[in-house]
C-alpha cells in the first residue's frame, strides 16, 4: 500500500482524500497556496507544504513546485483531486518520472480520453454511441458551417480540451456561427490554453446520465450505476442523483455495458466517469466524455452503494485488484446531492465568496456533508466558489427528497449568499418531483423559482 501522499487538490475534495488515506493508515501530506494556509485539510493533514501564491498558475497547477514537495516529503503518491492538474496527462507523466505513482490513470491514457473530440473516434470505434457531429476537430468557422450543414442546426460549438461546462456555445444558424465560434473559442483559450474546437448536434431536452467506472491494473472493469445529473446552470451541475429514475433496468444494463466498453477502450484504471446524453425518448444515449478523475458527485454513488471509491482509488494505485465484482454491486436506495455554492441565484450565479461568519451543517440519520468550512473561515475568491456539499441517502425518492427539504431547513450559512434557497426551491417543484427534468430544466424554470424566493423574503421582512 502507499504510504503516503501528496494530495494536491484543495477545498472539500483535499479533505475527502485525507478522509479515506486516514483509514487506510496512509499519511497525507497537503500542498497549499498561501490563500489557503489556514484550511481545514490543511490543518488535518500529517504535514503540509506551501506550494506557491494564491494564483493558481503559481500554486496548484505549479507542476515543478508540488513534484519537489512530494519529494522533500517523502511521499510515494500523488493524488491530484479534481480539477487543477487532475486531469493533466503531462502531470501524471511527470509524477512516474519522479518515482512518485500519479493516482489516477497512466498519462497515456488521459491523452486519449482528454480530448473529447479525439475521444469521440475513439468510442465510435469501439461501438459506443457518440453523438453526431464533426469528425474530428473543426479548425474555422467554415469548417464548422459545413459540419453543422452535415448534421443539422442547431448545434454546439465545444472546446475539446473543455471542462466544467466552459468553451460551450450553441448555435442555431449559419448567421450566428461566426460569432458563436470567436466567443467559444476565446473562453477555451482562456481556460485551457487551447483552442481546438469540435461540433455537435444539439440533442433537444436531453438528460445527463453518467456512469461511474472502477478498474484495476489487472484489467477488471466493472460500473457503480448512473447518476442523472440533468439539472444545470450553464452546462454546470447543480443538484444529482443516484440512481437515475428514468432508466429501466434494460436501459441501466446497455448503457452500463458501453459505459465499461468505453473504460475499455482507453485502458482505463482507477475510479473515472463516463458521461452520457439520453435522448427525451428515454432510449436513445450518445457517449460525451469521459472524466479521467474523481468527480464532484461521487458521493451519491458512494451512498447507494456503499462502495468507498476514494478507498478503491488508492487500492488500485498501490497494485492491488478491486475487491469487487460486477455481481457484488447493489443499488440501494436513493441519493441526492445539493451543491452549495456561494454564489447569488439573482445575479446570474455570480460569485461572490467571503467569510463565514456563522455556519451550522445539517446532521443525523441519512445525512452526509463534505465541506472544509467552519466558524470563522474565509472562502477565497481565487478558485471554484463550491462551498459545501449536501447529500442524503434513503430507502425511496420521495423519502431522500424530504430528507434534503429538511437539511436544507437546517443549514445555516451567514457570510456570503448561496444558492441553498433555489436548490429547497427545486425540490419542491412538480417537475423535479415527477422526475422529469432535462438539461433545459433549471434554465427553463429559472424566473418562477426565484421568483418566489423573492416572494418568501419580503414575506419574512415584513414579519
Ligand atoms: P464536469 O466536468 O462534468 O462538470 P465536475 O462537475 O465533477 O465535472 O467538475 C469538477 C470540478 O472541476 C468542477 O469544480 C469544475 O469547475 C472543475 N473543472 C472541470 N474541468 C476543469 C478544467 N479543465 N480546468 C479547471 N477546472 C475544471
Ligand atoms: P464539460 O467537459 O464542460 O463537462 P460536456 O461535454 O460534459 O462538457 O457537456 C456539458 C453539458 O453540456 C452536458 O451535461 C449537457 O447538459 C450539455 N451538452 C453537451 N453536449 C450536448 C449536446 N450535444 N446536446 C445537448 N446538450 C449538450
Ligand atoms: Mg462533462
Amino acid at each position: 500500500m502507499l504510504r503516503r501522499v501528496l494530495i494536491a487538490g484543495r477545498g472539500e475534495i483535499a479533505l475527502r482524500v485525507l478522509r479515506s488515506c486516514r483509514e487506510l493508515g496512509v499519511e497525507t501530506v497537503a500542498a497549499y497556496s498561501e490563500a489557503d494556509s489556514d484550511a481545514l485539510h490543511v490543518q488535518l493533514a500529517d504535514q503540509a507544504v506551501c506550494v506557491g501564491p494564491a494564483r493558481a498558475a503559481e500554486s496548484y497547477l505549479n507542476q515543478d513546485a508540488l513534484l519537489t514537495a512530494a519529494l522533500g516529503a517523502g511521499c510515494d503518491g500523488v493524488h491530484p483531486g479534481y480539477g487543477f492538474l487532475s486531469e493533466n496527462a503531462d502531470f501524471a507523466d511527470a509524477c512516474v518520472k519522479a518515482g512518485l505513482t500519479f493516482i489516477g490513470p497512466s498519462g497515456e491514457c488521459i491523452r486519449k480520453a482528454g480530448s473529447k473530440s479525439a475521444a469521440r473516434d475513439i468510442m465510435r470505434a469501439a461501438g459506443v454511441p457518440v453523438t453526431p457531429g464533426s469528425d474530428g476537430p473543426v479548425g474555422s468557422p467554415e469548417e464548422a458551417l459545413s459540419a453543422a450543414e452535415r448534421v443539422g442546426w442547431p448545434v454546439l460549438l465545444k472546446a475539446s480540451a473543455g471542462g466544467g461546462g466552459r468553451g460551450i456555445r450553441r448555435c442555431d444558424g449559419p448567421e450566428s456561427l461566426p460569432a458563436a465560434f470567436a466567443e467559444a473559442q476565446a473562453e477555451a483559450r482562456a481556460c485551457f490554453d487551447s483552442g481546438e474546437m469540435y461540433l455537435e448536434k444539439l440533442v433537444q431536452n436531453p438528460r445527463h446520465i453518467e456512469f461511474q467506472i472502477l478498474a484495476d491494473r489487472q484489467g477488471n472493469v466493472i460500473h457503480l450505476g448512473d447518476r442523472d445529473c440533468s439539472i444545470q446552470r450553464r452546462n454546470q451541475k447543480l443538484l444529482e442523483e443516484a440512481p437515475a429514475r428514468c432508466l429501466t433496468p434494460a436501459l441501466r444494463f446497455r448503457m452500463g455495458e458501453a459505459a465499461v466498453r468505453a473504460a475499455r477502450a482507453v485502458g482505463y484504471e482507477g475510479a473515472g466517469t463516463v458521461e452520457f446524453l439520453l435522448d427525451a425518448d428515454g432510449e436513445h444515449f450518445y457517449f460525451m466524455e469521459m472524466n479521467t478523475r474523481i468527480q464532484v458527485e461521487h458521493g451519491v454513488t458512494e451512498l447507494i452503494t456503499g462502495v468507498d471509491l476514494v478507498r478503491q482509488q488508492l487500492r488500485v494505485a498501490s497494485g492491488l485488484p478491486l475487491g469487487i465484482t460486477q455481481e457484488d454491486v447493489r443499488l440501494e436506495g436513493c441519493a441526492i446531492e445539493c451543491r452549495i455554492n456561494a454564489e447569488d441565484p439573482a445575479r446570474d450565479f455570480r460569485p461572490c465568496p467571503g467569510k463565514v461568519e456563522f455556519l451550522h451543517f445539517p446532521g443525523g440519520p441519512g445525512v452526509r456533508v463534505d465541506s472544509c468550512l467552519y466558524n470563522g473561515c474565509t472562502l477565497p475568491p481565487y478558485y471554484d466558489s463550491l462551498a459545501a456539499k449536501l447529500l442524503v441517502h434513503a430507502p425511496t425518492r420521495l423519502e431522500a427528497v424530504r430528507r434534503m427539504r429538511r437539511c436544507l431547513e437546517e443549514f445555516t450559512l451567514e457570510g456570503f449568499p448561496t444558492n441553498g434557497e433555489l436548490c429547497y426551491e427545486i425540490l419542491y417543484h412538480p417537475v423535479f418531483l415527477r422526475g422529469g427534468c432535462t438539461t433545459a430544466f433549471l434554465d427553463e424554470h429559472l424566473g418562477e423559482l426565484l421568483e418566489f424566493n423573492r416572494r418568501l423574503a419580503e414575506r419574512e421582512e415584513e414579519g
